[in-house]
């Protein structure tokens, strides 16, 4: 029988959830269903300098408003934890004996002042910083000596010094390096806390886990991982690195420009279903030209084969563009219940019926955070200028904008019954007796009632909402421009 699929995603608690990190979930998800296995949600906070307060539940609040739902966790636990490592120190302790007795690594006691020396010398003579291995010359009784008197210790990984060590990445194949090469690097602080480059290996071993995706950040130390997974004795898992993602060429989407965490695009009004769809094709193709998959259907065809080796580069267009196809999904409750924040303090005006805005915007829009500047216009008719009447493919000018928007005021007036379908008629059959093209009227009686070139509907639409009353004021506002 084919062992079971184990996989972790493994975040630092940094506050926000970085579009990167959620892609690397999702692409650890989609492979653990695919292949029937277990998801685990581990939480890296061994580095307490960084800690944010709350950091934690937006980690849980992200996975769940996702839909990347883990089997094993910190909040609902599982057979392999804790699974905050902050809570696993005594295990990190044990295995760093451990090692040591293995001979795969070593007590340190040198003083902060010797390595600071150590490096100052190194950069002097433009040599590699690294440790020079002085403790790990030290006899079994003078380690034994210095613990019993209490000195102070972190625990080193011991490295070969010759030789290489070669490991498979799926998606970057083999790589090497030369063992010289590799820092004797602290495993054990002094304050006994493990640090990341080994809790996570203890952590991954002792949870059973199988394959690891992670950033390609972290392809350069995958050597000492496997280092410390050889001298345990230990299998080593799966390797699937991917790279990062891009703002553009040169520049990853940073925290700081904005545009960098799921919640930063939440804010933006994009959908959840969106964004994950959207950073699942961030990287990662299944062939063929499909851009639009539900997460079950991603789970059915993913296949790490499709990982791509090159940065992505993130394309807000080409988000917003799948976000409209899933707002155009919704059902008009649906939509109209999250549009309705949105038009909080732009229409005010209590006559102007929301559900009807809703119907009108959710054809047209792409991302809820448009909506302000699409329906504005609404509350009151914004100052614009004459020259709007002209249209070139609408074949209107301001001296045919004026006669199209009299007899339409004349039409309009007449209309006893206010509905969309009477509007519409009235104006078509003004089209008719005019003898000219539909544009003629409906252009100007367009920009009449919105001031806007760009509407999330056509004048009959707008007319309709915003009643008789205010439609025939602003067409008389626009009669009296163009005189
Ligand atoms: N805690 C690490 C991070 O957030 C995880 C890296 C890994 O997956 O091993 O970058």
């Amino acid at each position: 029988m084919e062992k079971e699929v184990r996989t972790r995603f493994a975040p630092s608690p940094t506050g926000y959830m970085h579009i990167g990190n959620l892609r690397t979930a999702l692409y650890t998800y989609l492979l653990t269903k695919s292949k029937g296995g277990k998801f685990i949600l581990r939480i890296e906070d061994t580095d307490q300098e960084r800690y944010v307060e709350g950091a934690t539940d937006v980690i849980f609040k992200t996975m769940k408003d996702t839909g990347l739902i883990h089997d094993e966790g910190p909040d609902i636990g599982g057979e392999y934890g804790p699974y905050v490592q902050s809570q696993r120190r005594e295990i990190y302790k044990e295995y760093a004996e451990k090692l040591v007795e293995l001979g795969g690594a070593y007590y340190c006691f040198c003083t902060k002042e010797r390595l600071d020396d150590l490096r100052e010398k190194q950069e002097a003579a433009k040599v590699p910083t690294r440790y020079d291995g002085l403790c790990s010359r030290l006899t079994k009784a003078e380690v034994e000596a210095k613990l019993a008197a209490g000195e102070p210790y972190v625990i080193r990984q011991k490295m070969p010094r010759y030789g290489k060590t070669t490991f498979h990445d799926e998606v970057f194949g083999n790589i090497s390096v030369e063992n010289a090469i590799l820092d004797d690097n602290v495993l054990l602080k002094a304050d006994g806390l493990p640090t990341y480059n080994f809790a996570n290996v203890i952590d991954d071993h002792l949870m059973h886990i199988t394959h690891i995706i992670r950033g390609s950040e972290y392809l350069s130390s995958t050597p000492k991982y496997n280092l410390l997974y050889e001298a345990f004795g230990w299998e080593i898992p799966t390797y699937i690195h991917v790279s990062p993602v891009m703002r553009d060429a040169t520049k990853k989407l940073s925290k700081r420009d904005g545009d960098a965490s799921y919640e930063d695009f939440i804010k933006k009004g994009y959908l959840k279903e969106a964004i994950v769809n959207y950073i699942a094709l961030l990287g990662w193709s299944p062939g063929g030209d499909r851009e639009k998959y539900t997460l079950e259907e991603l789970i059915d065809i993913f296949d790490i084969k499709g990982i791509s080796k090159s940065p992505a580069i993130f394309d807000e267009n080409k988000l917003a563009w799948l976000n409209g196809e899933y707002i155009r999904e919704l059902s008009e409750e649906e939509f109209h219940e999250k549009a309705l924040p949105w038009y909080e303090g732009v229409i005010t005006n209590p006559n102007i019926d929301l559900r009807e805005v809703s119907r009108l915007l959710q054809k047209r829009c792409e991302k809820l955070s448009d909506i302000p500047e699409q329906v504005d216009f609404f509350d009151s008719l914004p100052e614009y200028d004459i020259d709007m009447y002209t249209h070139k493919k609408m074949k209107t000018n301001p001296e045919n904008s004026l006669v199209s928007l009299e007899r339409a005021y004349e039409a309009l007036e007449k209309v006893e019954d206010w509905t969309f379908d009477n509007i519409h008629d009235t104006l078509i059959s003004l089209v008719s007796e005019l003898g000219v093209k539909n544009g003629v009227v409906l252009w100007p009686v367009r920009v009449a009632v919105s001031g806007k070139a760009f509407t999330p509907g056509g004048g009959v639409e707008i007319a309709y909402i915003l009643g008789k009353d205010e439609t025939l004021k602003r067409i008389k506002i626009g009669i009296e421009k163009l005189k």
